[in-house]
């Protein structure tokens, strides 16, 4: 065996034994409420389509106007060749939305991440991140050559005291997501702003779940009217905004930093104009549907009403992001199956992307489902509570 072959094996197989390795399925569907899986027709609640925008007629032509108007590829990047009008109209619509000066797009919402964290920080800074926020941070952070420093979530005495702990620092960051991906519970941005106010700590915040939802689909910033105390707004089109891409809000200076700065934005291709006119449609759809956001978030507490009847431990989630927390791996696997064969689809989720011991189901529900959907979902979760007692 070549050294090659041997490193392939034992890497392989640590992650098997590890419990740690993935198989991807081959899907015929996109991201619809219904897809075709396997020659049968399931209700999708895995993906992160929440307001069903990714099938929407209107921004399929928006796609197609892209393309016709500037073909298939950007070509190159943005530094190198220009901007071409779609961009700055959807940037603008984009701040608009978020109630900021300025917006940059980046190739996802991970480069957006990775690219406004090490344009930031570097060496000599720390940068505060809450124990559960996105790997994309995470990588940004480590990337940057930070220290950083990793606060248990949501608890605002432990990073008091890590804030006290790197007083010393004079470059000092903090970033959270606003509603977190796996738990779909949401950051207390008025106890975070007033913190890093009295520590002099610049803010940013990952809206990704939150936007086209929170806030009349604007965020939790905005919600809570701290879209000024926070210094910079992430976000990203590939979820509830139908399309792909992620961007940062933020003052007009900021974002020519960005620009300058953002590794992840100078050296890679723009993102195609097809996905660049359908997320300017999905931006304008949020702008003229405000109450869908809460629409889906009323929803989506009265259905964490039911699995909590049924005893599932849906975690803290307040959102349209609900967990069922089983802990067991291949509980997790058999629940998930479960739910199929009741012509249900959800993410089952394992470590490492949530802790040991806490595997879990992740629904995403969707403005999109009406009624009939519902008691479909009702009856299959019934189900698997008898089959679980
Ligand atoms: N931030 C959070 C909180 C996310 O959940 C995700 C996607 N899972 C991202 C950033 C990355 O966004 P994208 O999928 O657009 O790269």
């Amino acid at each position: 065996m070549s050294f090659f072959d041997e490193w392939l094996v034992a890497k392989r197989n640590s992650l098997k034994t590890g419990g740690r390795w993935r198989e991807i399925p081959d899907i015929d569907h996109g991201a619809d409420l219904i897809v075709s899986l396997n020659g049968r027709q399931v209700i999708n609640l895995a993906s992160n389509n929440y307001l069903g925008l990714a099938g929407q007629e209107a921004m399929k032509e928006a796609a197609m106007q892209g393309v016709m108007a500037y073909g298939t590829s950007s070509g190159a990047s943005r530094l190198v060749t220009g901007t071409f009008g779609l961009y700055n109209q959807l940037e603008s619509a984009l701040a608009e939305l978020k109630k900021q000066e300025a917006c940059l797009v980046f190739g996802s919402g991970y480069a957006a991440n990775v690219g406004l964290v090490t344009a930031l920080a570097g060496r000599g800074s720390v940068v505060f991140s809450d124990r559960l926020n996105h790997a994309s941070i995470v990588d940004g952070i480590v990337l940057s050559r930070a220290r950083h420093v990793r606060y248990r979530h949501n608890d605002m005495d432990h990073l008091a005291y890590c804030l006290k702990k790197n007083r010393d620092i004079r470059e000092k960051f903090l970033i959270t997501d606003s509603v977190f991906s796996m738990d779909g519970d949401r950051a207390d941005l008025g106890a975070l702003v007033a913190l890093c106010r009295e520590h002099d700590v610049i803010m940013a915040v990952d809206e990704a779940h939150a936007t086209g939802i929170v806030g009349q689909g604007r965020g939790l910033a905005c919600e809570l009217g701290l879209e000024r105390e926070i210094h910079l707004h992430m976000g990203t089109l590939s979820k509830g905004l139908g399309s792909y891409g992620g961007f940062v809000c933020a003052r007009q200076e900021v974002v020519d930093l960005l620009k300058n700065l953002a590794r992840s934005f100078v050296f890679s291709t723009a993102l195609p104009p097809s996905v660049i006119g359908a997320g300017l449609c999905g931006v304008r759809w949020v702008q003229d549907h405000p109450q869908e956001g809460d629409r889906l978030l009323e929803l989506a507490a009265r259905f964490r009403g039911f699995l909590a009847s049924l005893g599932f431990d849906v975690g803290p989630s307040t959102t349209q992001i609900i967990p069922v927390i089983i802990r067991d791996n291949a509980k997790t696997l058999w629940a998930r199956d479960h739910l199929l064969a009741s012509g249900v689809l959800v993410a089952a989720i394992r470590p490492p992307t949530v802790p040991q011991g806490t595997s879990r189901l992740r629904l995403a529900l969707r403005a999109d489902m009406l009624p009939e959907h519902l008691a479909k979902v009702r009856t299959a979760f019934v189900r698997l509570q008898e089959a679980m007692a």
